[in-house]
């Protein structure tokens, strides 16, 4: 696991102004939830108006999923693929990552730290993932605020130090996106969760499968069980370039046919360049990007082509779908 960007300095004057008078803060590095503050408000311009915060270091930073509308958090990551640009002594220098392998070990309580209950995985299973504002219907749930709510959230990396309001009753924490559950199971497969359905705990790399064990929609209808299907995936450019091509870099076979499939979906330009920047930048600068994606949605055969499926009927997923936006994520290695 690589040492996360967890904060950055922004290079817009204005965000700096904002934070030296308006924020109780020591330094101007802001993580990246408060950087979404400040674009919302406008003080920050632009998704790649960062530096590295290490004293000394300028690396150019970008930071994903910036506007509030974006369906994942939002995540420092380094500008640019093909550069390290940070300094030796600098802590998110790549090359000094093998050294802070050891301390990440023990990190799965980062998700723990403000629960007393269980932890509740919101993957449906007929639905796939329905976006942050789907209704909570487990019961016994304690209402909370806005502020909380983000506390509770498994990915978000705030400051945790205001806990005097929270209840003492219990309160179960849920992991609600597929990117909370991507996120968490890379920190720790073994991490126990509820599953919509199931009573009991269970680890949570039982809920994700290889894509080629992804099975069609009739054959989803049938069963009852949503998995998250992954594998090393890579970009291309259909024709229609407001649109952009993910692919699976391994073949699969198909009962019945005698040619072999790469898994692939179109999705909307304008939606990957909100929540993968920096991967679409590189891509387009020419370099040969590869990532993990991750996917819940059922095949689809379309012609000569393995696609996805809708959840709801047997038809192409459309690629500017929320249904498409909360069940695909992608990782890379940072
Ligand atoms: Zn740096």
């Amino acid at each position: 696991m690589a040492k996360l960007i967890d904060k950055a300095i922004p290079t817009d004057e204005e965000a700096i102004k904002y934070i030296n008078k308006e924020l109780d803060t020591s330094g101007v590095d802001i993580t990246a939830i408060v950087a979404r503050k400040l674009f919302e408000k406008g003080y920050i311009k632009d998704k790649r108006n960062f530096i590295c915060s290490t004293e000394g270091c300028k690396a150019k930073i970008t930071c994903r999923s910036l506007p509030a509308i974006s369906k994942n958090s939002p995540a420092f990551v380094n500008q640019s693929y093909s550069e390290n640009e940070h300094i030796k002594e600098c802590q998110y220098n790549p090359d000094s990552r093998d050294k802070l392998e050891p301390t990440k070990k023990k990190n799965s309580t980062q998700f723990s730290y403000s629960k007393t209950g269980d932890t509740v995985s919101d993957l449906s299973v007929k639905k796939g993932f329905l976006g942050e504002d789907s209704p909570n219907k487990i019961a016994g749930k304690v209402e909370s605020t806005p502020e909380e709510k983000a506390d509770t959230h498994a990915v978000s990396r705030t400051d945790k130090n205001d806990n005097k309001n929270r209840s003492s009753k219990k309160v179960n924490q849920h992991l609600k996106t597929l990117q909370d559950h991507v996120e968490v199971y890379k920190v720790d497969p073994e991490f126990l969760i509820i599953t919509k359905k199931g009573k009991r705990q269970i680890p949570i790399k039982f809920l994700f499968r290889s894509i080629k064990r992804n099975i069609f929609f009739d054959e989803f209808t049938a069963s009852h069980y949503t998995y998250i299907y992954y594998g090393n995936a890579k970009l291309s450019q259909p024709e229609n370039r407001n649109v952009i091509r993910v692919m699976f870099k391994k073949p699969i076979e198909v009962e019945g046919n005698s040619k072999k499939f790469w898994p692939a979906l179109i999705i909307l330009k304008e939606f990957f360049e909100i929540e993968y920047p920096d991967v679409l930048e590189a891509f387009e600068q020419g370099n040969d990007i590869s990532f993990e994606a991750f996917i819940t949605l059922p095949f689809f055969l379309n012609g000569e082509y393995l696609n996805f499926s809708s959840f709801n009927k047997d038809m192409l997923i459309e690629p500017f779908s929320d249904e498409l936006y909360n069940n695909f994520y992608i990782r890379t290695k940072a």
